[in-house]
Formats: structure tokens, sequence, C-alpha cells
């Protein structure tokens, strides 16, 4: 009897096994993408990327930096926000082995290393993919197609907004805002609130201590949810106030600012007079332009095969928050992105490609434009120097403000001067430290960042109060080149 059941345990472990490996071994090569790796075809494309990441936080740094380290060839879309979430994050003490530091300067360093091994970083945007037949095809937001043999996704998360809340989506950009590190200088000695009551909210708090009159932090619940570090360094301001069990029902405006809230707390409705209210209620994961090429999580994530940062199709690989229901953490993403980088080698390897077919295919490899031969956009730093050079010009002027913390504001600024290189002598463009000449933000009522006006003769004929794609800033501008 014992013989037997030894030999029924001995028999299921290797059934299990077996399976185990096989299941493993076709999850990974072969079973899902169906994919004809032909590499004549290969050599009759152009743009060809061997490594493609879209998205440029820690996750996608992170592949970066081991693909191209690996002497594969590597282009990162670094997208809308270059650098990702960290870029609005001050102060970060739980990145292993720096102690604290700014997240703008992890995100630098991590750049760093990764073109330090060759990798390319770009700044476009990826607005469509086709993963329907390989090479994998991605499209720029510049409606460049280019070639991927392989692809690792890094695209992360936003913020979301608040949803059936009369008046937030008017006044947003006016008042209403997700990124306390680009607005916060909008609001210096003035009464704001934060919605939210996570890491992200407390972080939105701390960023706006050094501006703001009054901070009321708004928890929908009995408690915050925001780790106990964080909540520690909220206590050490008496101009920090946190209301519990307490929602947001109306956002109120003038047209231009707001103005009000009314709240719904335990004791009733209630009114309160403020100029700013900061969003901090979680995220979303951006996965839109993957949507029907891909299998999702039932809550909207990318899915993985169990351990690895495989997707759905063979030689797409997702890393981060775009995939981290879960942890949602810069060293979790960046770990997630250093694995991912590690399947995609196995990827290529898997697929026959080697120092040999890397030299053939060298001459059509895609090229992004160098974006360091583009020219200066003068800054404009007195009033006397804006009369002269706005006031008095020939042509139309675009007034780009900004402020020197916001990270989408610096990503914008190789759109703007590639944009200001090819309207040359049609269309003047200059940037504007709103810290620098506060004047100029009242007098054009400027309440966000970045900020782009038109002005000519003096008259204000066009606005946009967000930042653009290289293709809606193009698309813009074009509106005013005068022939
Ligand atoms: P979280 O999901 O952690 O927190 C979202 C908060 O918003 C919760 O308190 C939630 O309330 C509240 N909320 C959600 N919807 C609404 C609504 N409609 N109205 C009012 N309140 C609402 O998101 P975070 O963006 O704060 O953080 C994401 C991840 O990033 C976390 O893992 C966090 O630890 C990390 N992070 C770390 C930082 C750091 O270490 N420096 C900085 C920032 C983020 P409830 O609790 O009731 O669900």
């Amino acid at each position: 009897m014992k013989v037997f059941l030894q030999f029924v345990v001995g028999l299921t472990v290797f059934l299990g096994v077996s399976f185990g490996l096989y299941r493993g071994y076709s999850f990974f090569y072969g079973k899902k993408g169906g994919n004809n790796y032909d590499w004549k075809v290969i050599q009759q494309k152009k743009n060809i990327i061997p490594v493609a990441i879209i998205g440029s936080g820690p996750a996608g740094l992170s592949a970066a930096l081991y693909t191209s380290r690996a002497h594969m060839h590597t282009v990162v879309f670094q997208g809308p926000q270059s650098g990702g979430q960290l870029m609005s994050t001050s102060e970060v003490e739980n990145w292993p082995s720096v102690g604290k530091k700014q997240g703008p300067e992890i995100m630098q360093l991590l750049k760093d290393q990764a073109q330090h091994f060759g990798a390319v970083l770009i700044n476009e945007s990826i607005k469509r993919v086709n993963f329907a037949s390989w090479p994998y095809e991605l499209i720029t937001s510049d409606d460049q197609v280019v070639h991927a043999l392989c692809v690792i996704i890094a695209t992360g998360a936003f913020p979301e907004r608040l949803k059936n809340v009369p008046g937030e989506a008017e006044p947003w950009g006016k008042g209403v805002t997700g990124c306390a590190i680009c607005d916060a200088a909008f609001f210096k000695d003035k009464d704001v609130v934060v919605v939210g009551g996570g890491d992200s909210a407390a972080e939105q708090a701390l960023q706006l201590t050094a501006y703001a009159h009054h901070i009321t932090i708004l928890v929908r619940g009995p408690k915050m949810r925001a780790s106990a570090a964080m909540q520690d360094r909220l206590k050490k301001f008496d101009y920090i106030t946190i209301k519990y069990d307490t929602m947001i029902t109306q956002i109120e405006g003038d047209g231009s600012h707001v103005t009000g809230v009314t709240l719904q707390t335990p004791h009733g409705s209630e009114h309160m007079a403020i100029d700013g209210v900061f969003l901090a209620i979680g995220h979303k994961p951006n996965t839109d332009i993957f949507k029907g090429q891909i299998a999702f999580s039932p809550t909207g994530y990318i899915a993985h095969a169990c351990r690895t940062q495989e997707t759905s199709q063979e030689g797409v690989f997702a890393a981060g928050d775009v995939s981290d229901e879960r942890y949602r953490q810069a060293a979790v993403a960046s770990g997630d992105g250093v694995k991912a980088a590690l399947d995609a080698e196995r990827f290529l390897q898997h697929i026959g490609f080697d120092e040999i077919l890397a030299k053939k295919i060298e001459r059509l490899l895609y090229d992004p434009i160098a974006i360091a031969d583009l020219p200066d956009i003068e800054p404009i730093e007195s009033l006397d120097q804006f009369k002269q050079v706005v006031l008095e010009s020939n042509v139309p002027v675009v007034i780009d403000f900004y402020t020197k913390t916001c990270s989408s504001c610096a990503q914008m600024m190789p759109y703007i001067k590639s944009t200001a290189a090819h309207m040359k002598n049609k269309l003047l463009f200059v940037k504007v430290d709103i810290e620098k000449v506060p004047e100029l933000k009242n007098r054009y009522a400027i309440t966000t960042a970045p900020y782009f006006i038109v002005v000519k003769d003096g008259l204000v004929i066009g606005r946009h109060n967000e930042a653009m794609t290289k293709r809606e800033l193009f698309d813009f501008a074009s509106r005013f080149v005068q022939e």
C-alpha cells in the first residue's frame, strides 16, 4: 500500500511538473503570436528598432539601461511626461541606496545611466500600435511608422479625476489641477484643498507648503491610507488640516478661478471658500492605445504570465504601473523594467537575432532627429524686454509660460524648438518663467503651467492652457502663421 501511495504521489508530481514546464514553455514561445519571424521581411523594412520602449518612468528607463547594456539597440519613446510620475514627486526617501533625493534627480541619474550604455531617448509619443503581425508597427504622434522587433510597454498610470462633481471639468487648469509641483506657485498665500488620502495626497500637500496659506486635506474615509512616514511629515505643518469622512460635492468658480467648494461632512453640507483644488485620488493605467491588441486583467491593467513581464502577445512585454495594480512603487516598477529587459533579450535570442543580423540591419535602423541641434527659445526676463521683443514684433508671438519645476513644460521644450524652427520668420516663440516675471502672469490671467498665449499687435489672439503633443502644438501654432 505504502509503495502504491509513493507511486501515485510520484506520478502526480511528475505530471504536474511536466505540465507546468510545458505551460511555461508554451506561454513563452510559440503558442501565442504564431508569428513568422522572417528575417528577409525585416531587411525590406526601414525605421527598425530592435527594442522599442514606450514610456520613460522608472520601468521604461530601467529596461532601457539593461537592454542597451546588453548591446541591443534601444529607442525609448518618452511620452507626454518624460521621466514619469517621479518627476512630480519632490522628496523620495525609499529609492534603494540613495538616501533622500528629489524625484526628478533620480530620473535624471537613470536617464544618464541608460544613455551612457547607448539607449536613444526621444521626445515622442506613440499614438497607435499594431501587434497583428511581426515586426510590430508603432505609429508616432508625428505619424512616422517604426518597426519594432520587440516592445516593452511602460506607459505608467495617469491621475484620476473626480466624476459627477458639478464644476470640476470647467475650471480644470483654472484652479482645479492634479499636479502640485507644476501649479503650486500659482497659489502663493492662498487657501487650497487636496482631495485624497493616499501618498500622492500627502505628497501634494507637502509640495504646497512652500506656497499656500492653508492646506486642507479632504479624506473620504475615516483614515488616510498614506504611509506612516508621510503622515508624520504632514504633522510638522500647523497650516495643514485633515478633514475625515468628507467629500466634495460641488466646485464653484467665477469663470476664470475657483472660488469655493461644497463639502459633504459627517455634520452635513458645508461651504468652504478656497482658491484651488488639488486632486490626488489614485491612478488609472495608460492603456488606451493597446486596446484590442493584448489581454487585460479584469480591472484594466495589462495582464502578465505568472512571474514574467510577458503579455499575451509574444515579443511584447509590460512593466511598471501599467501592469501593476498591487504595488505601484517606483522601485518595483524599476525591477519590472529589468525583468522585461531580460525577457526581451531572451525573446530576441529565441527568434535568432544575433550580432550578424544586428550588423545586417544597421543601415535600416530608426534614426530620430537630434534635438540638440535645434535653436534655443528666447527667455523673457523683464517687462522692458517683453515690450521690445513681443509687443514690437512684426509677426505673432507664441509665449510659453512655464515654471522651472513643471516637468510637462520641460517635456514640451523640444517640441517648441522644432515648431519654432519650422515656422521661422512667420511666428516667434518666447518663454516666460512665471516666477521671474509675475506681472505677465497677472496681466494675461495665467493660471497653470504650461500655458500658451499668442500675441499680435499687443492683443491676445490665441490661448491654450494644457501640455500638448508635438502634433497638437504644430497644429495650434499653424493657425497663427502669417503667409
Ligand atoms: P492611492 O490609491 O494610494 O490613494 C488614492 C486615495 O484617493 C485614497 O485615499 C482614496 O480613498 C481616495 N479616493 C479615491 N477616489 C476618490 C474620490 N472619488 N473622492 C475622494 N477620494 C477618493 O493612490 P496614490 O496616487 O496616492 O498612490 C498610488 C501609489 O503610489 C501608492 O502605492 C503610493 O504608495 C505610491 N506613492 C508613493 C509616494 C512616495 O512614497 N513618496 C508618493 C506618491 C505615491 P480610500 O482610501 O477611501 O480608498
